[in-house]
């Protein structure tokens, strides 16, 4: 079986995907962290994501795989330097570059052979896996999701205000909802979860029996 989650940023995907997948005893994969590894290799390689030549040059020697702690990039693990405030909005960035979309389709496709998945994202119940056999789609306010978020951060030692922190998840919304490839939006079969005001395992526990049904 698999389950595609997807929804916009910081609401409570990653969390409640990883839950999910633990209670079902699925694989995880998370694809926001292929978005963020690449935009930091390229970073770090110096190479302009508007660059299609020195792009498809990057990603012809850029191969992702999955262990039980996630996802691998060239043969390392990610590590926490994926989850910076920069690289978040340099995966959004990234992420509306129809070469990279599709680079990362495939590979994402491929990852998804594994058996039982648990797939988190934006496009992954409409472009990745429509095939899935059951789609979620979780929402939050905007105000409700730079609240979670200013303190997952705060618990990671980070200080961050609850405006700048609105401010950067409201650029990603408007990048990842207006980009002409792959937009985010629900599938038109996918389960709409509005988490505002619920606690994680009240998500959790609504995903698990409808996957169980
Ligand atoms: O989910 P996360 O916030 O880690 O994703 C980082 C960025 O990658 C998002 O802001 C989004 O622009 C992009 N992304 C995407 N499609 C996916 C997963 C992530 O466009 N399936």
């Amino acid at each position: 079986m698999r389950i595609a989650i997807d929804g916009p940023a910081a609401s409570g995907k990653s969390t409640v995907a990883r839950l999910v997948a633990e209670k079902l005893d699925f694989v995880y994969i998370d694809t926001g962290a292929m978005y963020r590894a690449l935009a930091l290799k390229a970073k770090k390689a110096g190479i302009s994501f508007s660059n299609a030549d020195e792009m498809a040059e990057l990603m012809s020697h850029t191969y992702f795989s999955l262990s039980d702690s996630g996802i691998i990039l060239d043969g390392s693990p990610l590590g926490d330097e994926i989850r910076t405030r920069e690289v978040s909005l340099l995966s959004s960035d990234i992420a509306k570059y129809s070469y990279v979309r599709d680079f990362l389709t495939e590979q994402q496709r491929t990852l998804s052979k594994q058996g039982n998945v648990v797939m988190e994202g934006r496009d992954i119940g409409t472009v990745v896996i429509p095939e899935a056999e059951l789609k979620i789609f979780l929402t939050a306010s905007a105000g409700e999701r730079a609240r979670r978020r200013v303190k997952q951060l705060k618990s990671s030692g980070v200080e961050a205000t609850y405006d700048e922190i609105l401010a950067e998840i409201e650029r990603r919304d408007l990048n990842d909802s207006t980009r002409s490839v792959a937009p985010l939006k629900a599938a038109s079969d996918a389960i709409i979860l509005d988490t505002t005001g619920m606690s994680i395992e009240e998500v959790v526990s609504r995903i698990v029996s409808l996957a169980e049904k």
